[in-house]
């Protein structure tokens, strides 16, 4: 069993920045994680806590139900991957894939025969006896993998492993990285600040904010449930819309006009000591131009109309861009987070939202637009706790 389980694990470094704290993970024998976050936010510090290449302040660290604070990283069996491929310039690929079995002292038939069975998987064959210099980014990246595969190691630690490599190949190696992974069914943990990648990749996504995880789950459970402000802004691109709005008479007042509040929510409101201001959140591929929406569809959602600012086409669909009234939640808060989580540049406007392809609409006109009211997120701006 290689489970890795992080308890109350915190990286004080010595000139007292605290970069990692009380950190509680536990991740599965198998299991894909990816640690996601903006820069700064810890995940580097908490990979290289399991890798063994940063001390732990405080906490227990277990790999296999083994307690391993003290352990160095060559006796953790675990491979690690990073963004510069470090390979060796005078060794072929072969070579290069058998060096951390020549050091483990293997003999030369097993080396051989875990070099080829490595390269069969990452589709290297072809290039084993090339040097570095002669390959694509790609490729060399693969090499880099193939290095920590070889080993058979408990778990595999990436640290943005493909972030050297330009757009297209990213979007390649991604579905090499997760076929690998699948193949191989080894524990993995993987930092990236890319959303895409923590989107795709992992079982399950960890997202982290200055030293502490704001949230744990599967990809689609943080997009459809996010704890918090920080979660929603973060996941999803373009980023959700908050807007600011008041509860009045049992109704949300907002720039879209007044929100139905369901029972639930009306109930939790209804407390005396409930906010009076609340944040609501809506997707931008939640909306829709008005004229598209059927009418089994339109009574789930609300229209309104604003000007449109800019619009841009994807192809598949198209970036609107519009401005309402006091659209755009202000408290300084907000606008951190929003910074913090990579928001839209709304480039002036106040709302985004992506509408069909089909959609005929113009730069500098009124819209008619639509919105899903039963995807709406609702949340008290003075902690940032989703209420719906
Ligand atoms: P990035 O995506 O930019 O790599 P990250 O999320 O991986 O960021 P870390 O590298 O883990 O972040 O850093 C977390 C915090 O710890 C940052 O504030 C960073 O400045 C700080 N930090 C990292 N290494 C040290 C160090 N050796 N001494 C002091 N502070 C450090």
């Amino acid at each position: 069993m290689a489970d890795i389980v992080l308890d109350k694990v915190s990286k004080k470094f010595p000139d007292g920045t605290t970069a990692v704290r009380d950190v509680d993970l536990e991740i599965a024998d198998g299991e894909f994680v990816i640690l996601v976050g903006p820069s700064g936010c810890g995940k580097s510090t908490t990979l290289n806590m399991i890798a063994g290449l940063e001390d732990i302040s405080s906490g227990e660290l277990r790999i296999g139900g083994q307690r391993v604070n003290d352990k160095a990283p060559r006796d953790r069996d675990i491979a690690m991957v990073f963004q510069s491929y470090a390979l060796y310039p005078n060794m072929t690929v072969r070579e290069n894939m058998a060096f951390p079995l020549r050091l483990a002292k293997l003999d030369r038939a097993t080396i051989d025969q875990k070099v080829e069975e490595a390269a069969k998987v990452l589709e290297l064959t072809s290039l084993l006896d090339r040097k570095p210099a002669n390959l694509s980014g790609g490729q060399r990246q693969r090499v880099a993998m193939g290095r920590a595969i070889v080993r058979q190691p408990k778990a595999f630690l990436m640290d943005e492993p493909l972030s050297n490599l330009d757009a297209k190949l990213r979007v390649q190696m991604r579905t090499v990285v997760s076929r690998l992974q699948k193949q191989l069914g080894t524990t993995t943990v993987y930092v990236t600040h890319d959303q895409t990648e923590a989107m795709t990749l992992g079982d399950r996504v960890v997202i982290m904010r200055g030293g502490a995880i704001q949230q744990v789950g599967p990809p689609q459970e943080l997009y459809d449930h996010p704890n918090n402000l920080f979660v929603a802004g973060f996941i999803g691109s373009p980023s959700m819309n908050f807007l600011p709005a008041t509860v009045e008479e049992g109704r949300l007042r907002t720039a879209l006009g007044d929100l139905p509040i369901g029972d639930r929510i009306r109930r939790e409101l209804s407390e005396a000591d409930a906010p009076r201001e609340l944040i609501v959140g809506i997707r931008p591929e939640h909306f829709e131009d008005a004229e598209l929406v059927d009418e089994q569809t339109r009574d789930r959602g609300m229209e309104f109309t604003a000007p449109v600012d800019i619009v841009e086409s994807m192809g598949s669909d198209k970036y609107v861009y519009l401005t309402v009234e006091g659209g755009r939640a202000t408290a300084a808060e907000l606008e951190e987070l929003a910074a913090d989580a990579g928001a839209a540049d709304l480039a002036g406007s106040n709302l985004v939202t992506r509408l069909s392809a089909e959609s005929t609409v113009t730069e500098g006109e009124d819209r008619r637009v639509w919105f899903n009211l039963e995807k709406l997120h609702l949340f008290d701006p003075s902690n940032g706790r989703n209420l719906t």
